[in-house]
C-alpha cells in the first residue's frame, strides 16, 4: 500500500468504503460524496477508485451487472448475491483454498487468483 495523497474526495470515498459492509458501485460513492457537500462527478470518482485499485486498497468485483463494484481489500472471501433483492453477503470459507491446492497438485497449475460468486436467494427472499 503506497502513500495516499489526501484530498477531501479521496478521504470521503475511503470513509464510505469502510462504512459499508457490501460492495458498492460508482453511483453510490458519488451520492455519498455529494451528501458530504463535495462537488464531484463520475470521472473524478472513477479516477479515485482506479487509484485505490492500483494501490491494492480496494477489490474490484464483476457481479454480472454491467458495472463494477468495489470493496476494501481484505482476506480471500466470496459473495452471495440474492437474485431477488440484490443483497450481497460476504462469506469466508475453507473449501476454495482447498480446491486451489487440489487443482495445483492435480494439474500443476499455479493459481494466482479466481473469480467466484454465488447467485441465488437470501434467507428473507426464500420466505
Ligand atoms: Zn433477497
Ligand atoms: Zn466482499
Amino acid at each position: 500500500m503506497g502513500i495516499i495523497k489526501k484530498t477531501p474526495a479521496r478521504i470521503a470515498a475511503m470513509e464510505f468504503l469502510s462504512l459499508t459492509d457490501s460492495p458498492v458501485d460508482i453511483e453510490q460513492i458519488i451520492n455519498y460524496l455529494r451528501s458530504k457537500n463535495l462537488n464531484t462527478n463520475k470521472v473524478t470518482v472513477y479516477r479515485i477508485i482506479e487509484y485505490f485499485y492500483k494501490q491494492g486498497i480496494v477489490n474490484r468485483l464483476d457481479l454480472q451487472e454491467g458495472k463494477f463494484r468495489y470493496e476494501l481489500a481484505k482476506g480471500d472471501h466470496h459473495h452471495l448475491i440474492c437474485d431477488n433483492c440484490s443483497k450481497i453477503q460476504d462469506i469466508s470459507d475453507t473449501v476454495v483454498p482447498k480446491l486451489e491446492e487440489e487443482i495445483n497438485s492435480k494439474h500443476k497449475f499455479l493459481i494466482k487468483r479466481h473469480s467466484l460468486e454465488f447467485f441465488g436467494l437470501c434467507l428473507n427472499c426464500q420466505k
